[in-house]
């Protein structure tokens, strides 16, 4: 039987591009995807399943957790992926309170929903990758995007956390920053390919250590919160 991997926003950009390496890698795929058009186009390129989901709903993410347990018994890989970035042109003190909101509720209520409906039916051995991104880093924390970043400092005081409370049954939790990439997000001027975004999510999902749990990595190298 093959392991199953799960990836939400697998439609475009990162995710997708996740989706098909962990693909190539002999994983069955979910393509977690809100669209159903796009969702099921991206599942019938890559020869996996669309999976019906919006991580900013909480019914949603549950129907798409019922779905997974009843046809697959098991969840081997989560990648939480699906992120938005709404307030690029905000200044901290003139924020936009529904922006603030809205992003929270994808970029960190969203993975968190996600772990609490498909941890219960992981198994040791079992990995978690939240897609983070330096704009996050307290330790190098600006004031660019301001609820963009402080989603992503929350998303990974939130991997902290998980990676603890699921050691003991050895699932491992890891953020990771892609780096700056080509996608509608990133924008056309980004450094890296979406082959080069995935390689360190996808390593940490399959080939990296899985003693490796509670950290945020870069390009395969651990870097500071
Ligand atoms: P894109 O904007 O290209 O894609 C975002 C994906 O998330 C889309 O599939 C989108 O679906 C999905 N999504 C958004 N909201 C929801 C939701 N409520 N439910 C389900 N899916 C949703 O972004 P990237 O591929 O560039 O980014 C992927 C991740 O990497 C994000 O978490 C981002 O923050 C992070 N990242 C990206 C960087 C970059 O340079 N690109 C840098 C650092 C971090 P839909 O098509 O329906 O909108």
């Amino acid at each position: 039987m093959k392991p199953v991997a799960l990836i939400t926003g697998a439609n475009r950009g990162i995710g997708f591009e996740i989706a098909r390496q962990l693909g190539s890698k002999g994983f069955e795929i979910l393509l977690g995807a809100r669209d159903a058009e796009e969702g099921q186009a991206a599942a019938e390129r890559l020869g996996g399943t669309w999976l019906p989901l919006d991580v900013g709903e909480a019914e949603s993410v549950r129907e798409a957790a019922d779905w997974t347990r009843s046809e697959h018994g098991r969840l081997d890989v989560l990648i939480n992926n699906a992120g938005i970035l709404l307030d690029e042109a905000s200044g901290v003190l003139d924020f936009d309170e529904a922006a603030v909101l809205a992003t929270l509720q994808v970029n960190l209520l969203g993975a968190w929903r996600m772990a609490s409906a498909f941890a219960p039916f992981m198994e040791r051995g079992g990995r978690i990758v939240n897609l983070s991104s330096g704009a996050g880093q307290l330790s190098r924390m600006g004031t660019w995007a301001p609820a963009y970043s402080v989603s992503k400092a929350a998303l990974n005081a939130h991997t902290l956390q998980l990676a603890q409370a699921l050691e003991s049954r050895g699932i491992a939790v890891n953020a990771v920053c892609p780096g700056w990439v080509r996608t509608r997000m990133g924008g056309s001027g980004a450094r890296k390919s979406v082959e080069d975004g995935a390689d360190t999510p996808v390593w940490l999902a399959t080939e990296a250590p899985a003693s490796l749990t509670g950290r945020f990595f870069r390009d395969r190298r651990e870097i500071p919160w």
